[in-house]
């Protein structure tokens, strides 16, 4: 493998605004990953998801799934629990008959809970999650990501912690929401160096080599990120960032968030073997 670049979801220069459409686009533009936007629900079925799985393998476009964003695994309402549980596993379920494998969402909020607390539920729901999986024989892995908001769950320590005590987790590494929730403080070579030896340390090298990357412009206030912006009007360091990735031996998928998603995508892309 590589390190593969891409958008998330349909490239904004796509004619239409289908997956299998945007993967098109994808490949058109030079771009080698895509990562599928269930954002306000996972509306794709399983006759359309093994199209878009045709179209992406005889193009040779790697795909990977962001579950919906209302997800909330320390909801203290049945109800909401139940649903964000469901958004995972329907993602996993729709995301591996499109081919994709690793599956990337937003573990939830603190809430009034004391940090330990939020986690020990988080990973409860996440293990039943996994469980599931295996029944029904779906070969996911499951990618908490790093927030970029401070009420939300899932610093660095978090997500590595998760992928640790269990199994088919592996972290989503989103730089930028890192840069963001340190309120700018993790933003030098030095701090991305030491946040990719972490990951080594704590999963092995193994993990370095499959990584799942979201980069993109950002900027934050107190609370931490506020908004996606485009790379050369942000001032997070995305070039130190691709050079700590080099060094590191990175490879897996690099999924760009900015607003003008491909743009960046291929900024990223044609930066990194210069940086
Ligand atoms: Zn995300």
């Amino acid at each position: 493998m590589a390190l593969l670049f891409g958008t998330a979801g349909v490239p904004k220069s796509s004619p239409s605004r289908d997956t299998a459409s945007g993967i098109a686009r994808v490949h058109e533009l030079g771009l080698e990953c895509m990562e599928i936007e269930f954002v306000r629900g996972v509306r794709m079925g399983m006759a359309k998801a093994r199209e878009v799985r045709g179209v992406a393998e005889s193009l040779g476009i790697a795909l990977s799934v962001h579950a919906p964003y209302y997800i909330n695994l320390n909801s203290p309402d049945r109800e909401k629990l139940n649903a964000s549980v469901q958004r995972i596993l329907d993602s996993a379920r729709i995301g591996s008959a499109c081919g994709a494998r690793d599956v990337v969402f937003h573990p939830g909020y603190y809430m009034k809970s004391s940090k330990e607390n939020a986690y020990a539920r988080v990973k409860e729901q996440l293990g039943q999650i996994v469980k599931t999986l295996e029944e029904e024989s779906i070969d996911a892995t499951l990618r908490p990501e790093t927030t970029g908001k401070r009420s939300q769950l899932g610093s660095l320590e978090e997500v590595l912690r998760l992928s640790s005590e269990l199994e088919r987790v592996l972290p989503c590494v989103d730089f930028a929401h890192l840069y963001a929730r340190t309120r700018g403080g993790a933003n030098s070579y030095e701090a991305f160096a030491e946040m990719l030896a972490e990951i080594e340390a704590t999963l092995g090298k193994e993990a370095l080599r499959r990584m799942h990357i979201h980069a993109s412009g950002i900027n934050y206030n107190k609370g931490g990120e506020r908004a996606h912006l485009v790379l050369r009007e942000s001032k997070f360091n995305y070039r130190a960032m691709l050079r700590a990735l080099k060094d590191y031996g990175v490879e897996g998928m690099l999924i760009c968030e900015s607003p003008n998603l491909e743009e960046d995508a291929l900024l990223l892309k044609r930066e990194y073997p210069l940086v």
